[in-house]
């Protein structure tokens, strides 16, 4: 049974700090406020280890104090061989003590495609310029 998860909230975020201030250095923010962002369920990132991780990386930029708002995406899956298509199916995982996403199709238990859940998106960013 393939699992996919991974732990990559430090590397995910750095990227997510940097992406902002770059954005906000080229409109030359003095500071920002907000960031709005979407993650997909199989990003498999903890939002309150994204959270820890922001506060670290925004400290003493003009990023520091500024809120982050997560928001969930449910991932979608699609079966090539009975075309299922929808949601995942989900099994209780002893390590991670969580029902956890697995690449199986519910109908069959052939091994399905990813269509959509693994994107990471700033959807938007409050800056003061
Ligand atoms: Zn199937």
């Amino acid at each position: 049974m393939e699992i996919a998860k991974e732990v990559h909230e430090g590397s995910i975020t750095t990227q997510i700090v940097e992406t902002v201030l770059n954005e906000a250095n080229q409109r030359k923010a003095r500071r920002v406020v907000k960031v709005n962002l979407t993650i997909g369920s199989l990003t498999f990132l903890n939002p309150e280890q994204v959270q820890f991780w922001y506060k670290i990386l925004t400290k003493e930029t003009i990023m520091e104090g500024s809120i982050l708002e997560i928001e969930g995406k449910d991932g979608t899956v699609r079966c090539p061989k009975c075309e299922y298509e929808g949601d995942f199916k989900y099994v209780d995982d002893s390590i991670f003590h969580a029902p956890i996403p697995v690449l199986q199709c519910p109908q069959c238990d052939g091994k399905v495609e990813i269509i959509s859940g693994k994107d990471c998106l700033i959807r938007s960013v409050k800056m003061l310029l």
